[in-house]
């Protein structure tokens, strides 16, 4: 990742920001640094789809995941039952847009989330369990070309 390649698409959790569904930031000192170094620009997907700060927790349910959200054959509900998959996918097509501003040709999203996790993420159940799986925007920028990394694959030094 030289200073000469593009921005990285970044969680905006992950620099700091306090865009969790329970308002809270997930602050990752390496995306911080890329943050700092001008090389991220930084999104977050349930916001850019219309959601609001802080927000019910959402699940994609019956053991869907990202991409069958993105073929129509999955949904995300939230905690109260109501029925958030136009958000999210709304949320993923301003990310994509997003990358494809900047270049993005990488893109560092915050693990677990029904948005952001690259491969595991919540059962759709509300209780905690994990299964295999993509987020709505993961599944969506690796279908368009990007390499989708989380901060767990982040190696090195802590800057
Ligand atoms: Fe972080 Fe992504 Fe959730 Fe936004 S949608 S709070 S960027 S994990």
């Amino acid at each position: 990742m030289g200073a000469d390649e593009p921005p990285i698409l970044v969680s905006a959790c992950l620099a700091g920001l306090a865009t969790t569904h329970n308002g809270v930031a997930k602050p990752n000192s390496r995306v911080m640094e890329l943050v700092r170094q001008g090389r991220a620009i930084l999104v977050c997907p349930e916001q850019l789809g219309g959601l609001p700060t802080p927000r019910r927790a959402a699940e994609i349910c019956d053991g869907a995941d990202g991409a069958d959200v993105l073929a129509g054959e999955g949904r995300v509900v939230d905690m109260a039952g109501v029925d958030v998959t136009a958000q999210y996918l709304r949320g993923a097509r301003e990310a994509l847009k997003a990358a494809r501003l900047a270049g993005s040709t990488t893109a560092i999203l915050k693990a677990r989330s029904p948005s952001c996790g690259k491969d595991r993420i919540h059962d759709g159940t509300f209780s905690g369990v994990l299964h295999d799986g993509t987020g709505v925007t993961a599944a969506l920028l690796r279908r368009e070309g990007l390499e989708v990394l989380s901060e767990e694959d982040l190696e090195g030094p802590e800057p």
